[in-house]
């Protein structure tokens, strides 16, 4: 399975884009509030993956707690799979915690859905099947 994308979780969306674009060189390829996970994401570019900025759009929000006082934290890992159904149907036979026990919509459109960190020990992971529009 391929990273699709690796999700920072940042405290000042402005000061963190500027390092990453204009000190570290990254390119900025998307910017888009997910209202259903009340994040504004912004893609960086990363070979053939993405560096995924989150801001949390309610400081009160799991997200935002998970983050606490740190400036950046990473908050998951994306993996990109062809038929999430199934990935997931495969998961749960392997005992595997599910938060997402059916894929819902996340960025462009995509279908995603979360590992329990139980089950990953400890790192929140994602699986992401790509939107064909
Ligand atoms: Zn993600």
């Amino acid at each position: 399975m391929k990273i699709d994308h690796i999700a920072i979780v940042v405290k000042n969306l402005d000061a963190t884009l500027a390092l990453y674009t204009r000190t570290l060189g990254f390119r900025e390829v998307y910017r888009e509030i997910v209202a259903d996970q009340g994040i504004e994401a912004v893609g960086l570019e990363a070979g053939d993956s993405v560096i995924e900025l989150l801001r949390p759009l309610d400081e009160d929000s799991p997200v935002a707690r998970f983050r606490g006082e740190a400036e950046t934290k990473l908050h998951h890992t994306a993996y990109r799979v062809d038929d999430i159904e199934a990935k997931l149907d495969e998961y749960r036979a392997k005992g595997v915690r599910l938060i997402d026990e059916r894929p819902r919509k996340g960025a462009h459109g995509n279908l995603i859905a979360f590992l329990h960190p139980k089950s990953t020990g400890g790192v929140l992971i994602e699986l992401c099947q790509k939107s064909h529009d």
